[in-house]
């Protein structure tokens, strides 16, 4: 039985020397879902998508099906590669491949939802952003992975990974929570370590809204996975450093699941609130709808290489 309480599981794991991540295999293991090596050969076929998806959309402009956004992370890749990020290697070549992810998930192409297809450019953004920094192989990247689901398996069942159940920071909180516990077990920590990550990550969006324009996975999603995988880098790097998070885990994703209870339904992917009604928001919501149903004119749709919206103001996403 998986333990669900991250306080007891880092003192088990402490007890007997183990990793978060040879943990999660195990359980797998126990749970008869596939011998050592089938598991590891599945994670990394999961791996090798992620591979995929981190790097399309920053060689070439991606557009969305609903043309509303795309070609920010080409251009994002293009700006740090002419060294003018303020934000270094590591973490700006992570912010490019969450936005490759995501306008990959908003152009419909293939993305590893992790733990959803909202949220699915935070993991491995920051796993293979460390990974190509710090010089690390696949298979560490493979345990990273294992580290990220352990932290999925306890968020999901103590709470909820769902932005119609808890918002954004259900999604994108719990993205970069799993991200910032394997950065952390990737590059040496303690399952301890980890866990502090995770919770600084989760209390850093406690609050966070669902609130897509359209009801697409596009706007604010897009740019919020940049904005998980900055966090999660931080979240990991201050756990690596010594710091802890003052509320223990368990607590904090208590916390957000009463938050997300708390929420009113309109920030709950209902698209009925938040940045979904801003009055930019409803004129693309209008443009979304045009393309979709084929009645849109010439020159009204977004055009997301300009990045504005149908009015020629900027844009989101
Ligand atoms: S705003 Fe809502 S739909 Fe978009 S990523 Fe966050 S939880 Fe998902």
């Amino acid at each position: 039985m998986f333990i669900m309480e991250a306080e007891k599981l880092t003192e088990f794991l402490r007890q007997e020397n183990r990793r978060l991540c040879d943990y999660a295999l195990e359980q797998e293991l126990e749970a008869g879902t596939g011998s050592r090596k089938e598991l590891r050969e599945r994670m990394a076929q999961t791996l090798a998508v992620m591979e995929r998806s981190v790097e399309k959309a920053r060689r070439e402009p991606v557009r969305s099906v609903s043309g509303l956004t795309g070609g920010n992370a080409c251009l994002y890749e293009n700006y740090r590669k002419a060294g003018k990020s303020i934000l270094g290697e590591a973490v700006s070549k992570a912010v490019a491949m969450a936005l490759s992810c995501s306008e990959l998930n908003a152009s419909m192409q293939c993305i590893v939802a992790c733990p959803t297809a909202g949220s699915c450019g935070i993991v491995p953004a920051v796993l293979l952003s460390c990974a190509e920094t710090f010089g690390l192989d696949r298979e560490q990247v493979i345990d990273g992975l294992f580290t990220a689901s352990a932290v999925g398996i306890l968020i999901g069942s103590r709470a909820t990974l769902a932005g119609a159940e808890g918002g954004c920071q259900a999604e994108c909180g719990s993205a970069a929570a799993m991200g910032a516990a394997a950065v952390v077990e990737m590059l040496g920590g303690t399952p301890e370590m980890a866990f502090h990550a995770a919770a600084m990550a989760l209390k850093n969006v406690l609050g966070l809204t669902c609130d897509p324009v359209a009801g697409l996975v596009e706007i604010p999603c897009i740019k919020r996975n940049a904005s998980g995988a900055v966090n999660a880098l931080l979240s990991a790097d201050l756990a690596l450093a010594g710091v802890k998070s003052y509320i223990p885990f368990d607590e904090v994703v208590d916390a957000m699941y009463a938050i997300g209870k708390a929420m009113p339904s309109e920030v709950r992917e209902t698209a009925k609130g938040g940045l979904a009604v801003s009055p930019t928001g409803q004129r693309m919501r209008k443009t979304a709808e045009a393309a979709q149903t084929g009645g849109e004119k010439a020159g009204r749709r977004a055009d997301p290489e300009k990045n504005t919206g149908t009015d020629g103001k900027m844009s989101d996403g």
